[in-house]
């Protein structure tokens, strides 16, 4: 495995009303800044990129205290700014970014969690910023974590007409559009700016369990087959809804050569996130 991994989606909080904590409960993980980077460091996870959880209610954590985490972690945690739909929010969420050159390494949109589409004019102020500053933006892609969720604006495909718009956005689907794998793929394959990370696909002991990730290692070695290469798959654990030992058991199981799993864990997050 690779030396330098990098963990392209964490969540953490440490607030009790953080909606997060149950799964955190499934996984018997304690979910606190402490076992984060002490299983980062036993992991030989460099770095990770930390987004906000969901709180309960239908409000995510203050960027402002992603910020105050990562300054927390010695330079192993860096932020990605959440970014709602109200023009109030995009501004806030642009203006927090310009206060902080060089620290914030990504925005994050959270499409099925909330009443927008990706291509929403919502969020035109927000791309352009992102365009001009060469900063990626990460949209959940996929199975939403409650029931609750829209999975019609959270659908793989909804970001392919933002993508055909917008050529010089950077755009990562996390969860891989999870269960739209082919879906996603194809849009990583058709878009030279589109990726997708392999965050937050794996939550407990359950039932087929042992089959299930073998499934998923099919699925995404076969989407790497599809697009030809593994330049647009990215590591992520969604911590604490995967646990970092499956999340990098997933990339051991993938049946692509070692250099490719490299790209996977390291290479292509340096190079999309310029850490
Ligand atoms: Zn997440």
């Amino acid at each position: 495995m690779a030396a330098k991994i990098i963990d392209a989606h964490v969540h953490l909080s440490e607030r009790r009303d953080d909606a997060l904590i149950r799964f955190a409960r499934i996984n018997g993980l304690s979910y606190n800044m402490n076992e984060l980077l002490g299983t980062m460091r036993r992991c030989k996870v460099k770095n990770g990129l930390l987004l906000s959880p969901p709180l309960q209610g239908t409000t995510a954590l203050p960027n402002e205290q992603v910020i105050r985490l990562c300054r927390r972690s010695d330079g192993i945690l860096a932020p990605v700014v959440t970014v709602e739909p109200s023009m109030k929010e995009v501004k806030a969420a642009l203006k927090l970014a310009e206060e902080n050159p060089g620290e914030v390494k990504a925005f994050k949109v959270r499409l099925g969690y909330v009443k927008a589409s990706a291509d929403s004019p919502v969020f035109d102020e927000l791309y352009d910023y992102a365009e001009s500053k060469r900063l990626p933006v990460l949209f959940h892609t996929g199975d939403t974590a409650f029931s609750t969720g829209d999975l019609a604006r959270s659908h793989p495909l909804t970001l392919d007409r933002l993508a055909n718009r917008r050529e010089e956005l950077t755009i990562v689907l996390c969860h891989f559009g999870n269960p739209w794998f082919e879906d996603a793929a194809e849009l990583t394959y058709k878009h030279p700016n589109v990726y997708a990370d392999i965050s937050g696909l794996i939550t407990g002991d359950v039932a087929y369990a042992e089959k299930y990730a073998a499934w998923l290692a099919r699925k995404i070695s076969e989407a790497i087959y599809f697009a030809g290469n593994a330049e647009k798959v990215i590591f992520g654990t969604d911590y604490p809804i995967t646990k970092h030992s499956d999340a990098l058991a997933l990339v051991r199981r993938l049946e692509v050569d070692e250099r490719d799993k490299e790209k996977i864990l390291s290479h292509n997050a340096e190079r999309v996130f310029r850490l």
